[in-house]
């Protein structure tokens, strides 16, 4: 799929909108439109309806965007990790040092000898931390090279070579990369009047720590008993370097949270019960595919304080990037916030009379990534009667709009039967109608919109009450009473199988209505 054609249909059918367009847009933020803020909605709810409140162990908090600033040196946002960039001198591109290079080192061999005389670097890591990973291997190899770097200081000298030959994945010019620099991410701000380091505060880059350092008020509610969670939906910001791929790295966005307190002998076992239950949460609203992946962090990828992380990554045009993370976070950031703040943030067991600082399985998505990983899994371009068509192929749980009500033609009192049928159903579902336009033309709209189902008044409901029902990716038509359109359309949404093709219908084609 051409994700330039995505961006294209977003814009056209009120989905996605550059933020502040009129002023020629920002680079890094983005407006829903009226269809978007419907699909983004319904990922948020589905999110919180399976993981919040179908759950008996589950809390939601919503809380505010600005915190005391303190919440931030505990979590190593200020201070700590912020990262690490790297700098080209001749085309100034920005990029994230991590991000940048695939590590491999390839002794080349001298023609004449068959020895290995020197190294080709094909990209080396550029943080200190990739350089310490692959230290062993670049020592392997160099053990088994005639490379006079052998005799020296080998590390040093390897990692000064290969700077040098490094080539900016922008201008693809060598040896103008600069060393990796810290960057903060977070957007700074002040609070109150006076705009002094005093009432310097930040806009939270993560909604997890706003649920670590309500854990005790949450406890103290008598609510809950570890193992429990606490979930959060909420907009986040990061200064990202290089925002791109449309929404996918954006400077604010929206995440959907979840951090699970358990018992440290039960850590592991909640673990993998999240990375597998998340991974299906997925997988039930759509993303089938092979496009979506359960990743786990090798060894050394992993937080110094995680045991165990896995990400859950879809297959966009762009690439396969990270959806959600799943991590194990040990008592990390509690005993942080226990650390900094100086209160008590342990557990007491009543039944056993045990204390404890639970461990933390945290699950944390993206609404946007989410939203735009669904968007690439509609999109669809079919043929329907030897015509081309582009569909957009939600869930019928995540569709903006669940059904379109259409009149045939705009006499014979259809358009009043079709007005009655919509009222009846906008009390419960988000509907449509449409009277403008050949029928053709406005089926083909409500695909670009991803509407399920199409539901309109011809003239065989003059003379037997009947509508038809039209099946968005099928294009199958069967006819339902006009009387019981709102349980029909109810029964389709909770998953009831399509009926089969009646009459002139056959699949693949709009048979009726025709203008
Ligand atoms: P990345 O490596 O892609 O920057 P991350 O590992 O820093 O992501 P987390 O801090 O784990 O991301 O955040 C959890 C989730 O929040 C991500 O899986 C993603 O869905 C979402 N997210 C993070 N940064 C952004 C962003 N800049 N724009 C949109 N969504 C984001």
């Amino acid at each position: 799929m051409d994700m330039e054609k995505l961006v294209s249909l977003c814009k056209r059918r009120g989905f996605i909108f550059p933020s502040s367009e009129i002023y020629g847009g920002l680079n890094g933020f983005w407006d829903y439109g009226p269809l978007g803020v419907e699909l983004k909605r319904n990922i948020k709810d589905a999110w919180w309806q399976d993981n919040v409140r179908s759950r008996d162990d589950m809390v939601g908090l919503d809380c505010s965007i600005i915190m005391n600033p303190k919440v931030w040196e505990a979590s190593g946002h200020v201070g700590g990790f912020s990262d690490p960039m790297v700098d080209c001198r001749a085309c100034k591109a920005r990029f994230r040092a991590d991000q940048l290079w695939c590590i491999e080192l390839i002794p080349d061999t001298d023609k004449d000898t068959g020895e290995p005389s020197h190294f080709f670097f094909t990209g080396l890591g550029t943080t200190e931390e990739a350089w310490e990973k692959n230290k062993k291997k670049m020592d392997k190899i160099a053990r088994h090279s005639a490379n006079p770097l052998r005799s020296t200081n080998l590390f040093t000298a390897i990692k000064e070579e290969a700077r040098k030959l490094m080539p900016c994945p922008e201008c693809e010019q060598a040896g103008n990369l600069t060393e990796p620099r810290a960057f903060n991410l977070m957007f700074k701000t002040y609070v109150g009047a006076l705009e002094e380091s005093s009432s310097v505060a930040y806009l939270r880059p993560e909604t997890a720590q706003g649920i670590f350092v309500n854990f005790k008020n949450v406890c103290d509610t008598g609510r809950v008993k570890v193992p429990f969670g606490i979930a959060q939906i909420g907009k986040s910001f990061r200064n990202e370097i290089t925002p791109r791929n449309f929404t996918f790295r954006s400077r604010e966005f929206e995440q959907m949270e979840i951090e699970f307190f358990c018992h440290p002998d039960q850590a592991a076992e909640w673990y993998k019960y999240w990375r597998d239950t998340r991974f299906k949460w997925w997988t039930d609203l759509g993303l089938k595919s092979e496009k979506l992946r359960l990743r786990d962090h090798d060894k050394d990828e992993l937080a110094f304080y995680s045991t165990a992380t896995a990400d859950i990554e879809y297959e966009f045009p762009f690439g396969v990037s990270e959806l959600e993370g799943i991590a194990h976070r040990g008592d990390y950031d509690l005993t942080q916030h226990q650390k900094f703040s100086g209160k008590d943030l342990s557990y007491f067991d009543e039944e056993k009379k045990e204390r404890y600082v639970p461990h933390v399985i945290e699950p944390s998505a993206g609404a946007d990534r989410g939203t735009l990983a669904f968007l690439c899994e509609a999109y669809t371009e079919d043929t329907v009667g030897g015509e081309t068509r582009t569909v957009l192929k939600f869930h019928p749980r995540l569709a903006p709009i669940k059904a379109a009500v259409f009149p045939l033609v705009k006499r014979d009192g259809m358009p009043e039967l079709a007005e009655k049928i919509y009222r009846d159903l906008k009390s419960q579902f988000n509907v449509f109608h449409d009277q403008t336009g050949a029928i053709g033309r406005r089926y083909r709209r409500q695909d670009e919109a991803g509407t399920p189902f199409g539901i309109t008044v011809d003239s065989q409901t003059l003379t037997d009450g009947t509508v038809t029902f039209r099946d968005r990716d099928s294009c199958r038509q069967w006819r339902v009473p006009s009387s019981g359109v709102v349980p029909a359309l109810r029964d389709l949404l909770d998953g009831h199988p399509v009926p089969a093709t009646e009459g002139a219908g056959t699949s693949g084609s709009d048979p009726i209505p025709q203008d």
